[in-house]
């Protein structure tokens, strides 16, 4: 000990002079003075006292009238230059001097430096916090750990539970949209400021209850942008009713590019010909095939069509989506697909639109017109870049292009033999022009080019974009469902005659330039800040690390250009 028995008289000063200004190097309040430093493996030591001449009793205020004893306290604290650092504050027990009051004797605090009881400095636990709400418990604790702060994941998310959440500010904006807890299963709701670009706030659940709740906490909400879902409009009808609802932009063309891939999905082959024509081929006529194949197929398309029975019988009685993926042991996703049309599936060939040597073709065309024309050695070179594929795989496009001859073969050659989905079809019809590939853009001239159909449910993709982007309103809106219903497209038909039922608000959606593509983005964020928690944040944890994120003002941009 380098003083004896608590006198303050022993403690002897060890550094010299440059003693005094110690404690402001340290950032340290002036009523603190720095008795000796130690260092050692472990790190840094400061020992430190207090220099104020009274104390106040917390209960009753009077000033303490002598040291009872004194006793050292040790608090951790930030690094220090790269080395850990302590503190050992040496704590005067005061005696209060009024007889009635129940404190007999009191500790002195270090306002501005730990609170009672910490174990660490205030400026340590300000900076585990932000490494808390920044990353998750476990990497928290590892950064903060190896920057000689040595923590433990509990203790990092205890402190940023301590946090307070941002006082509610006034929206007038508000976007509101879902966010999946666990897809499929359970859903928590995002409020979005689209004025200001911020969360405005999350709710644990998606209810009607909640979302109304919220809203009528903000009487100054004056526009909602939505879904065309009913819980959110319900809770709009309910909690704001003197704000505008808006279908948004984002919504409203999401759910055309839904009509528009059941339309290419029930046309496959439309989209197989095109691709084909691009490709320079012909489409093979269809082949006739091995009776024992046939066999297979037939079994197989028997066995599709008793589980899409079953999916829906089970429907009828009641069942829940995600318990009838389970019964008849299918993911979800095809319980949603098989409720869509109540017709059993009809035999349908599978497109593959993705393949192991995608990203190499760049490399095939370039060493092809090189001059390298045998299968094998272009795979040995493909093979040393990475490529986990087969050799039949390149056998096959070098058998594509072989009939080039001496021609210079370009890469839409081959990427044309596969035919995109009627999902992709309908995601590259939707985009604007300026944001296509040239790829996909020769694949929409070659589609319209053969099918008149396609071509004007081109049309129609591209008016409706622009109806939207340019904000034509009512009668913009009115024209374009004149052309769907002189299209005769069932598809699109349907999907229009859907949107009757939220007519003002969707007409809003036309006019009004608000969307939720800013709320995906922010959704986009929640879920990263979900999954960066290994599943284990509880809500308030989840709504801590959301609203305090210092970027929780700026969404996470979808890829790609945005649309204008
Ligand atoms: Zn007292």
């Amino acid at each position: 000990m380098w003083y004896s028995e608590g006198s303050r008289e022993d403690v002897r000063v060890q550094t010299g002079g440059a003693v005094m200004d110690l404690s402001s190097v340290l950032a340290l309040p002036s009523t603190l003075t720095v008795d000796k430093i130690e260092r050692s493996t472990q790190g840094l030591t400061v020992y430190l006292h207090a220099t104020t001449s009274t104390v106040f009793c917390p209960t009753c205020g009077t000033a303490g009238s002598r040291v009872h004893s004194r006793y050292l306290r040790t608090v951790a604290d930030l690094t220090c230059v790269g080395q850990r650092l302590r503190l050992k504050l040496l704590v005067r027990k005061w005696i209060c001097p009024l007889d009635s009051c129940p404190q007999r004797i009191f500790a002195e605090q270090f306002a501005g430096v730990a609170r009672r009881y910490a174990r660490m400095t205030d400026r340590l636990i300000k900076a585990l916090q932000s490494m808390g709400v920044t990353t998750n418990g476990a990497d928290g604790a590892c950064l903060s750990s190896s920057l000689a702060m040595p923590t433990t994941p509990k203790t990092l998310i205890r402190h940023v539970l301590e946090l307070p959440l941002p006082k509610e500010s006034s929206v007038r904006i508000a976007g509101i949209d879902e966010w999946a807890w666990k897809k499929g299963a359970r859903y928590g709701t995002i409020l979005v400021d689209l004025e200001h670009r911020r969360i405005a706030d999350l709710l644990p659940e998606r209810s009607v209850e909640s979302s109304t709740a919220w809203f009528k906490k903000h009487t100054e909400v004056q526009i909602v942008s939505r879904d065309r879902g009913k819980i959110f409009r319900a809770a709009a009808d309910a909690g704001a009713p003197q704000a505008k609802q808006v279908v948004d932009r984002f919504h409203l063309q999401k759910n055309f590019a839904e009509a528009l891939e059941k339309f290419f999905g029930h046309h496959k082959r439309l989209l197989k010909s095109a691709a084909h024509q691009l490709a320079g081929k012909t489409l093979a006529p269809q082949v006739a095939v091995t009776r024992q194949t046939e066999q297979e197929r037939k079994d197989r398309q028997t066995e599709r069509v008793r589980r899409h029975k079953k999916i829906w019988k089970l429907y009828r009685a009641g069942y829940r989506k995600e318990d009838i993926a389970q019964m008849v042991g299918i993911g979800s996703r095809s319980v949603y697909r098989a409720l869509e049309h109540e017709q059993p599936p009809t035999r349908h060939r599978r497109h593959w639109t993705h393949h192991k040597a995608d990203p190499y073709v760049p490399d095939l065309i370039k060493r092809w017109n090189d001059g390298c024309h045998t299968a094998r050695a272009l795979y040995a070179e493909i093979v040393a870049q990475g490529y986990t594929g087969s050799l039949r795989a390149i056998e096959r496009i070098v058998a594509q292009i072989r009939p080039q001859g001496a021609n210079a073969v370009t890469k839409q050659m081959i990427t044309f033999q596969k035919t995109p989905s009627p999902r992709n079809t309908a995601l590259m019809i939707v985009r604007p022009q300026e944001s296509r590939t040239k790829d996909q853009t020769a694949f929409i001239v070659q589609l319209c080019k053969s099918d008149p159909t396609a071509a004007t449910a081109y049309n129609l993709a591209q008016s409706f974009g622009s109806l939207l982007r340019n904000r034509e309103g009512k009668p913009g809106l009115e024209r374009w469902k004149a052309e769907v219903r002189a299209s005769g497209i069932a598809e699109l038909r349907n999907f229009m005659e859907g949107l009757a039922d939220d007519a003002e608000a969707v007409v809003n959606g036309c006019t009004e330039s608000w969307s939720n593509g800013m709320v995906e983005g922010f959704v986009n964020k929640v879920k990263w800040i979900k999954r960066s928690s290994y599943g284990q944040a509880g809500f308030p944890l989840l709504q801590r690390r959301v609203l305090l994120h210092p970027h929780s003002i700026e969404p996470i941009k979808r890829r790609g250009k945005r649309a204008a």
